[in-house]
């Protein structure tokens, strides 16, 4: 099951941060008792660590820091039981939706399809629709986690809970820290609540307290229609306009008719591309095309707000439609240039379209790599309050603008949470794309905001963590660890 490293092993030292790590030996465990037998080998040897899923992760979470790797991509069984699905870790999101009966729905949809469930878990990973869903968390009902001791826990949603703050994990038991989180969508540090589901732990603890081998999710029915929107509009201040007049509901009910009983659309996505998006995706068209994914016609010089709706039936979904597109000229926005999705087939092709944009980034960063090897993409993961979108997008704004740097915005705006990406074309834009990021992290902070609202905080982001939890909880969050894994064995390096 492990092997001594070899150079062809070398894609394992690294994830979608590019950021290169280094092991001693690779591990593809296939069953729970392979996982148990190698943390019982790293507990004996005092070995970190480090467990991968699908290394699609942007933080650095899954790069190791030297001893083991286990990467859990054979641990990938699927099976349907009535209204949920038990999986192991290492099925990918793709395979997930394919073993789905038609009638039912995963919701989690971080956009990168070859993401495990493991890894989805453990950065309690969002996407789109999480604006209607929330994050992964919401969509587990239970866990079986490995701990370093030996252990392994069967978690149940609603049976497993903390007593207040004081919990037991098989031999393991103590106090939860009173950990305080923002109000706004986050993914950065461990969830803790009194009387807490304790499945919800090891949701977002990025592989720091055990390795998750089993999983059961949460099915929801499967919507009768899906319907999307792509509005352009012409500035910052007209996408926020929309935004809010979306969010605040107004647009998106059918009001009840004659003896028929009112049906809804609910709103399911809010995503935003701002204009160099736009641009940077015209210019990379064919080399998308080669990929077979359509870039659509994109008016140039405008801002993209993509909506989408599921509704009982294509007549709801066409009503909360309409009802939006009617309000765009109130925002300078011409209703006529807007793309219209109202099939399962013409919405996935938006999304795919949609993903594109890091996709592309990536690639772009790696073709830079070739002449500055060291160059890496400069990504924020920040949220915050709705009452800030408009001031944060204008932050962001101002100082792009007096830099030269190439960048472009895009992201969850339903959720205040954007993705600033900086695309240096060699070192010192990076550095002065990380000086405007420790501005933007300490402005958004102070606003009661989040600087990880979805890929969690991994390697890469632990400065920036430790100033918006601050010191003492950032300790509360070690001893908490260290009741699971006193020698810091697993994941070192990650998050704490
Ligand atoms: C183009 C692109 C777009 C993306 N878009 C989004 C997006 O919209 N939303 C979003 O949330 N994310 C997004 N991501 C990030 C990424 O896909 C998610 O974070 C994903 O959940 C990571 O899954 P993985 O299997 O690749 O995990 P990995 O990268 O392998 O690991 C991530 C972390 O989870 C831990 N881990 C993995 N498996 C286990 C396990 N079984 N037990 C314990 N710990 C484990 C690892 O140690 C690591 O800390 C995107 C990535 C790319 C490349």
């Amino acid at each position: 099951m492990s092997e001594s490293f070899q150079p062809a092993l070398a894609d394992y030292l690294r994830d979608e941060s590019r950021r290169v790590g280094r092991a001693d030996r690779l591990a593809f465990p296939r069953t729970e008792a392979e996982v148990l037998a190698a943390l019982a080998e790293a507990r004996a040897q005092r070995m970190p660590v480090t467990t991968q899923g699908a290394r699609t992760g942007v933080t650095g979470g899954a790069v190791p820091e030297g001893g083991l790797v286990l990467n859990l991509a054979h641990m990938d069984q699927i099976q349907v039981e009535g209204e949920t699905l038990r999986v192991q870790p290492g099925a990918t999101l793709a395979a997930i939706r394919a073993a789905v009966p038609p009638h039912l729905y995963f919701a989690p949809d971080p956009t990168e399809t070859s993401a495990s469930i493991g890894g989805m878990i453990s950065c309690n990973s969002s996407g789109a629709l999480s604006f209607l869903h929330g994050p992964t968390r919401n969509h587990i009902l239970g866990l079986r986690v490995a701990l370093l001791n030996g252990d392994v826990v069967d978690l149940r949603r609603g049976r497993d809970q903390a007593a207040g703050l004081r919990f037991q994990l098989g031999s393991v038991s103590g106090e939860l820290p009173p950990l305080r989180r923002p109000a706004v969508k986050n993914a950065a540090g461990y969830f803790v609540d009194p009387d807490m589901d304790l499945v919800d732990l090891f949701v977002g603890a990025e592989g720091t307290l055990g390795v998750v081998v089993e999983a059961t999710l949460r099915l929801l029915p499967a919507p009768g229609a899906v319907w999307g929107l792509m509005a352009f509009l012409p500035s910052t201040a007209a996408v926020v306009g929309f935004v809010d007049a979306l969010r605040q509901g107004t647009v998106d009910r059918r009001q009840e008719s004659g003896d028929r009983k009112q049906e809804t659309a609910a709103l399911a996505a809010l995503e935003y591309f701002d204009s160099n998006c736009l641009a940077f995706l015209r210019e990379h068209a064919d080399e998308l095309a080669s990929k077979g994914i359509a870039v659509p016609a994109l008016p140039a010089g405008s801002a993209c707000v993509y909506a989408e709706w599921h509704a009982p039936d294509a007549a709801a979904a066409e009503a909360a439609l309409m009802a939006a597109a009617e309000r765009l000229p109130e925002f300078g926005a011409d209703p006529d240039v807007c793309i219209l999705a109202d099939n399962p087939h013409d919405v996935e092709k938006l999304k795919i379209f949609r993903h594109a944009a890091p996709e592309m980034v990536n690639s772009a960063i790696d073709e830079r790599r070739k002449i500055h090897p060291g160059l890496v993409k400069l990504g924020t993961d920040m949220s915050v309050p709705d009452a800030r979108l408009g001031d944060v997008l204008a932050l962001y704004e101002t100082d792009l603008a007096a830099t030269d740097l190439e960048h472009l915005v895009f992201g969850h705006i339903g959720a205040n949470h954007l993705h600033v990406n900086v695309l240096p074309r060699h070192p010192a834009d990076y550095d002065a794309g990380r000086a405007l990021y420790a501005r933007w992290a300490a402005q958004v902070i102070a606003w009661g905001g989040s600087i990880s609202a979805e890929h969690g905080i991994g390697k890469l982001k632990r400065d920036l963590f430790r100033q918006m939890v601050g010191d003492a909880a950032l300790a509360q969050m070690r001893d908490l660890k260290k009741l699971f894994d006193p020698d810091n064995l697993l994941n070192p390096g990650t998050l704490l």
